[in-house]
């Protein structure tokens, strides 16, 4: 059998017993519109004499089809990287607690924008705000989409058209596109730059303080570091300069953290605390980075100034959902509580010990036979600590090709993310969830099989 006019119509495919089960399963109309489309498809493809598939053929076509379309794409998968605040991995996992409180919220009505005191509006900036002025010392708080925001918003509400001074060594790019002086530019203030790449004095923002200016801002360097022949300005120090000359201080922290950082033998990363007691006007942090909670923006400091935000239409287009303020209050309780170390999963990650995490390797190397276990290093990631690492153990395995083996590795179901080192495919604990380890072992057990 040759020829287009031989192809089956789609009522005849319809009408087979195979399709029934596709009717069952997605309903008649999506069933027919991946059944129209493996015969437009074939059509298309159609070369003279070429021989005409079965309708079994053309239904399995639309099956596939259909099982892709009903495919989310966002999907959860297990991250043996060991970089604990993977940006392309979704950043910082919530606690139990947290999850459990989205949850709550999610499942019904909720007191978003209702005052339960007065039956009255209410406002969705009251939610964190409590406990983030308890934690951080600050007199006013306001929770935003996330911190690209809230720097977006903090400059234009506060310097749109005026002058805001900032060290050279300091207009970074973050990754994904947010570089500090573009992001200046959008809001409408006016890029007053001082210093040089690797140094910066207080006489520097003294000069420049000479003219008039909204802020002296201080962003954190993030994602790197600069060495040898550097300084810069302590934080107390510079506000008090810029409060002499009756200008704001702000400070973009990145991350920010609550902890200590060096209490786990990492260099000391900012923490949101000092820079409120170091007298700044206005500190923002990510809520997915350090702290370990959801997505946001947090804005922390003086009323004044957080009294601005509010107000200003901005606010509106980069508010804070209502998972997102649920799981920041129930990852914030974690900090009040003192069990952020035990409860909060980057915590957990980053304190966990190297005894613990060659332990793990060695049951992950028991169960598949296979393998050794290695010391290697994880680091924190999310644009927090540069060349920082924690020591520990991985499981290593040699395979014939690990580009190969870590693409097996990604497909199917519970996709697995794994690095290469020196040609061989590691598995770092540190960033695998202890009741993730079955569904590990079995995956690396199946992309071993298919070698
Ligand atoms: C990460 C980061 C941001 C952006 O934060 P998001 O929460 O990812 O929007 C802004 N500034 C600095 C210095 C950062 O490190």
């Amino acid at each position: 059998m040759t020829g287009l006019r031989d192809l089956p119509s789609t009522d005849s495919l319809l009408k087979s017993s195979s399709a029934a089960e596709l009717i069952h399963l997605y309903g008649r109309e999506l069933t027919l519109q991946a059944v129209r489309e493996a015969l437009e498809r074939f059509r298309e493809a159609y070369k003279p004499g070429q021989i005409i598939p079965s309708e079994t053929e053309f239904i399995a076509q639309a099956d596939k089809a259909l099982r892709r379309w009903f495919e989310p794409t966002l999907r959860p998968v297990l991250n043996a990287t060991g970089v604990i605040l993977h940006t392309n991995l979704g950043r910082a996992p919530l606690s139990r607690e947290a999850i459990e409180a989205v949850v709550k919220v999610m499942n019904g009505y909720s007191s978003l924008e209702f005052n339960l005191e007065n039956g009255k509006r209410g406002s969705r900036l009251v939610h964190a705000e409590e406990l983030l002025k308890r934690l951080t010392g600050a007199e006013a708080a306001m929770v935003v989409n996330n911190n690209a925001s809230a720097v977006l918003l903090a400059l234009t509400a506060l310097a749109r058209r005026r002058r805001v001074i900032i060290s050279r060594s300091q207009l970074v790019e973050i990754g994904g596109g947010f570089r500090v002086p573009d992001v200046m530019k959008q809001s409408g203030a006016h890029l007053a730059e001082v210093g040089t790449t690797n140094r910066v004095h207080l006489s520097d923002y003294e000069e420049a303080l000479k003219e008039p200016a909204a802020l002296v801002l201080r962003a954190h360097s993030s994602n790197f570091r600069i060495i040898g022949f550097t300084s810069e300005v302590a934080l107390p120090e510079l506000a008090q300069l810029a409060h002499r000359y009756g200008v704001g201080m702000m400070d973009d922290l990145g991350s920010g953290t609550l902890l200590d950082t060096s209490r786990y033998g990492l260099v000391k990363e900012p923490m949101v605390q000092d820079s409120i007691s170091a007298g700044v006007d206005l500190v923002c942090f990510s809520g997915d980075k350090l702290l370990g909670g959801p997505q946001a923006g947090i804005l922390v400091g003086r009323k004044e100034c957080i009294d601005r935000l509010r107000k200003h239409p901005l606010a509106r287009a980069v508010r804070a959902d209502k998972m997102c303020l649920a799981a920041l209050s129930a990852t914030l309780m974690h900090y009040l509580k003192g069990d952020a170390e035990q409860k909060i999963p980057i915590w957990q990650m980053i304190s966990a010990s190297p005894t613990e995490m060659a332990h793990r390797a060695r049951l992950w190397q028991t169960r598949l036979g296979i393998g050794e276990v290695v010391k290697s290093l994880s680091t924190v990631g999310g644009g927090s600590l540069p060349e920082e690492t924690l020591a520990g153990y991985s499981l290593q395995l040699s395979v014939s090709s690990p580009d190969r083996f870590l693409a097996r590795l990604r497909a199917g179901e519970m996709p697995v993310i794994a690095r290469i080192e020196d040609d061989k495919v590691l598995f770092d604990p540190r960033t695998i969830f202890p009741t993730d380890d079955e569904r590990l072992i079995e995956k690396i057990h199946s992309a071993l099989r298919e070698q």
